[in-house]
């Protein structure tokens, strides 16, 4: 990690603007889900403790640029007070508006005021430059500790830097933390490297397919991806979900990783079920899945082949259920991952999203080395793409 973090700067007595990921699901005004929350705490406590002026700033949701209260971050405010600063934190019913102007220029070293949900502008998103200067107003240091969005180039994340109105630009902890844990499986790391990538569409993972089969000593592909996968081998799916537009695609990729020779591996049974849902009749079948059934997880025989690469890996990374463990019935597979992850000796990182839930669930998250919090931002960085929020750092 090259880029200058709070810890290379003098915080002390200046307005720090931290962009922070604060996205949390709300259902009925609580906060159902702390764990962004309490990814932003090292950096605020320590901002905090080295006598920072504290500006937070986050989106929540999707308001489409005006407000809607719905999308409020004041229940994160209050929990913010609620659980961990009190009445050192301060909330800010606007973003660039009077309240927030006047509560940054009363706030003393140690505080803390959190704005108003920064897509209530669409400026934000649109990274309009007169959006950014009046960011910048918070800010004799710019932090990004938003890894989640850090993939986006909006003012908040990148234009207030890239616009220069914030020359000392600096990760926080947590972007920091992201950066070294991934950087590191995907520069630097420890072999046999596998990865393992399951969820729906081909389509959405091609990038992050071809960039990882150059780094890993093995990929293994699971959920409703390796039906394409199947398919292009010549098997026969039923009505699993498969992009047929994909197969040739699938075809060069499999070619791509025994050129390499590189292990692709794809399941070798499956629980298929007569409708897509969890009351349907199920069976495990290996090979073709007939007409009119379809595959909603990885078999017995495929946990076992996949829990053997990973016990004897030393770097893991995981993204995307094996099957659809939304559903108890089809979550066997994903667990057993889950499982698996949590009892080898590697290192292990689990891309965020729906395997980040998919581990909390099923009670393993404390045995894996690290979750990320970004979903996008992290299948991007394995891609190995450049992140507008990162790459607007100061180098060190
Ligand atoms: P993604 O967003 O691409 O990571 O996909 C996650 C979704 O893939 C989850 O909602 C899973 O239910 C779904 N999924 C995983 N395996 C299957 C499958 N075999 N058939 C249908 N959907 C699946």
């Amino acid at each position: 990690m090259n880029k200058k973090t709070i810890k290379d700067v003098d915080v002390a007595g200046k307005k720090c603007l931290v962009r922070v990921d604060f996205n949390v699901p709300i259902s009925n005004g609580e906060i159902t889900d702390m764990t962004r929350i309490t990814a932003a705490l090292p950096t605020i406590n320590y901002l905090k403790d080295h006598g920072a002026k504290v500006i937070l700033c986050s989106h929540l949701g999707r308001p489409k640029g005006a407000v809607d209260l719905k999308y409020s971050l004041r229940p994160v405010a209050e929990k913010l007070k609620k659980e961990f600063f009190g009445d050192s934190l301060k909330f800010s019913i606007d973003v660039i508006g009077s309240d927030a102007r006047l509560k940054v220029d009363e706030l003393k070293p140690g505080e803390i005021v959190l704005l108003e949900n920064l897509r209530f502008h669409a400026e934000e998103e649109k990274n309009e430059k007169w959006f950014c200067k009046e960011l910048a107003y918070y800010c004799d240091i710019y932090v990004n500790d938003a890894f989640g969005t850090a993939h986006r180039a909006h003012a908040s994340t990148a234009g207030i830097v890239n616009y220069g109105f914030a020359p000392i630009a600096v990760a926080g902890f947590l972007m920091e933390k992201e950066l070294e844990f991934l950087g590191n499986a995907i520069e630097n790391p420890k072999r046999p490297f596998v990865s393992i990538l399951g969820g729906a569409k081909v389509s959405d993972k091609i990038g992050v397919i071809n960039s990882l089969l150059e780094k890993v000593d093995t990929l293994i592909i699971g959920g409703a991806m390796a039906y394409t996968f199947n398919a292009a081998n010549g098997l026969s799916v039923g009505s699993s979900l498969c992009e047929t537009d994909k197969i040739e695609l699938a075809k060069e990729l499999m070619l791509k990783a025994s050129k390499l020779e590189k292990k692709l591996l794809l399941p070798v049974d499956n629980i298929i079920a007569d409708a897509f849902s969890n009351d349907a009749n199920a069976k495990i079948v290996e090979g073709n899945i007939p007409d009119g059934w379809q595959g909603l997880d990885i078999g017995p025989r495929s946990v076992e082949l996949f829990t053997n690469e990973i016990l004897n890996a030393k770097t893991v990374i995981w993204n995307g259920p094996l099957g659809v463990f939304e559903m108890p019935k089809f979550k066997n597979g994903t667990e057993a991952i889950a499982c698996a992850l949590s009892k080898t000796a590697a290192t292990t990182i689990v891309g965020g999203g729906d395997s980040a839930a998919a581990i909390k669930a099923s009670g393993y998250a404390s045995y894996v080395s690290h979750i990320s919090t970004g979903g996008g931002a992290t299948l991007e960085f394995l891609e190995g793409l450049p992140l507008p929020g990162v790459i607007c750092l100061n180098d060190k």
